[in-house]
């Protein structure tokens, strides 16, 4: 009979020892430019009802439509969360956030869950580190959060970076706006892609995210937001601009740059880089003054981003970029027999409380086997310990990279280790 493998769901991957460490160290990154910041921690679970990311995110868009991973429970509707924003303006609506005062400021890392094609920089499950700030309409407020952004990036050394541009206005200016590109878009609906096609009654302004060969000569020369702007809206705009030319964070226009998701107003910006392949945005945000209000919270101004861990990663190897090595053990326990594993055993706590990092063989190996072990996790030193060793107090403490040798007392190993 042969026997049943399992291997994880399409477009999941496992986190292996080796590569993990990258990961760690960008979190540490992460968390300490946060720290900086005055960005608070906020874990929210990794589902959600479903209503609320059909709100929070937008029935029309791709994520809602075709992505989600959808499961009932009873007569609950639960869907693994595809995206950080929608839970934590639900996280902010439930526990009352308003009401510790002033503008609430946090941040998230962690998995989130789209059905999409698998492909490179594109995953099922992938991660996403993000951050919220809460209860302020200033222009001060969306040029905070771009900063926070680039400075990971920056801190990391991935310079070769665009942030692209755009402001999408209030909601009187994409009603005017949506207008004039169906306007445009509809004499010429016979020469567009089907699935522009497709948009051009539904959401218009989603023809500007395609990228169909056939749709960018029409998209050139599409009526641009920008022109459609309410005076407020150009007024918050400008001060953005401003702002990041007093930041001396550059920034390109992109009149297209509207993203998918339904509850941004205002400000739009997207963070790509030439070196992750087709799927080039590393990150993106914007405000969402409309998003608190939709999912049953008061009228509540907010601006955040959310970046890709995994195309960030992809950044990291195509710039060779290392933020943490894989490191081995100060002390490797090489033991004869059962009486030496156990006092090495016994040992281990009193080192690890010194800070040193210490293991041992644990399935009674030959000492050939247990040197190329030590060897094999490079260790820095290898404790020899037979029952001569034990009655003599008197151990081998092996330098494992300068290939030298000590005579240590029980007492002496840590010392020695540390020196
Ligand atoms: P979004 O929430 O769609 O604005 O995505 C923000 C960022 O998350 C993107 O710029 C990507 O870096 C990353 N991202 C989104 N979807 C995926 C995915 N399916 N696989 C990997 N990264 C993703």
């Amino acid at each position: 009979m042969s026997k049943t493998t399992f291997t994880t769901h399409h477009g999941m991957t496992d986190l292996l020892p080796g590569d993990i460490e990258q990961w760690q160290a960008l979190e540490s990154l992460i968390h300490e430019t946060a720290r900086r910041y005055h960005f608070q921690e906020i874990r929210t679970p990794v589902m959600e009802q479903t209503e609320l990311i059909a709100r929070g995110v937008g029935q029309l868009t791709d994520i809602v439509s075709k992505e989600m991973f959808t499961f009932d429970r009873g007569e609950d509707h639960y869907v693994l969360r595809p995206e950080g924003t929608a839970p934590v303006a639900r996280a902010y609506v439930q526990n009352h956030l308003a009401q510790r005062g002033g503008t609430q400021r946090l941040y998230y890392i962690g998995p989130f869950f789209r059905a999409e094609r698998p492909q490179k920089g594109r995953q099922r499950q992938f991660h996403q580190f993000g951050a919220e700030l809460i209860g302020s309409s200033s222009a001060i407020a969306d040029v905070e959060i771009i900063a926070f952004m680039t400075a990971i990036y920056r801190q990391i050394g991935i310079k070769n970076t665009t942030l692209k541009l755009n402001s999408v206005g209030d909601p009187a200016t994409r009603d005017a706006y949506r207008k004039a590109l169906h306007d445009y878009f509809r004499p010429l609906a016979d020469k567009l892609s089907e699935i522009s096609l497709n948009r051009l009654d539904v959401n218009p302004m989603r023809i500007l995210d395609s990228k169909e060969d056939q749709d960018q000569p029409l998209k050139a020369a599409a009526p641009r937001i920008t022109d459609y702007l309410s005076e407020k809206s150009r007024e918050h705009f400008d001060a953005v601009k401003e702002l990041l030319d007093r930041l001396d964070i550059p920034y390109e226009m992109d009149p297209f740059l509207v993203r998918g998701l339904d509850y941004y107003t205002e400000t739009a910006f997207e963070l790509v880089s030439p070196d992750i392949g087709s799927q080039d945005a590393l990150g993106g945000g914007g405000r969402y003054d409309l998003l608190i209000e939709e999912v049953g919270g008061p009228p509540t101004p907010a601006v955040g981003f959310a970046c890709g861990i995994e195309r960030l990663m992809i950044a990291c190897e195509a710039l060779g970029i290392t933020l943490a090595h894989p490191s081995g053990p100060d002390i490797y326990f090489v033991t004869r027999g059962e009486e030496a594993a156990r006092w090495a055993l016994e040992k281990m706590p009193e080192l690890r409380n010194s800070g040193l990092v210490c293991t041992m063989d644990y399935a009674g190996r030959s000492l050939k086997a247990q040197m190329k072990d030590a060897n094999r996790q490079q260790a820095r030193f290898a404790v020899i310990i037979g029952e001569q060793e034990l009655q003599e107090n008197l151990f081998t403490l092996r330098d494992m990279v300068k290939s030298e040798e000590y005579q240590v007392t029980s007492d002496d190993i840590a010392g020695r280790v540390l020196s």
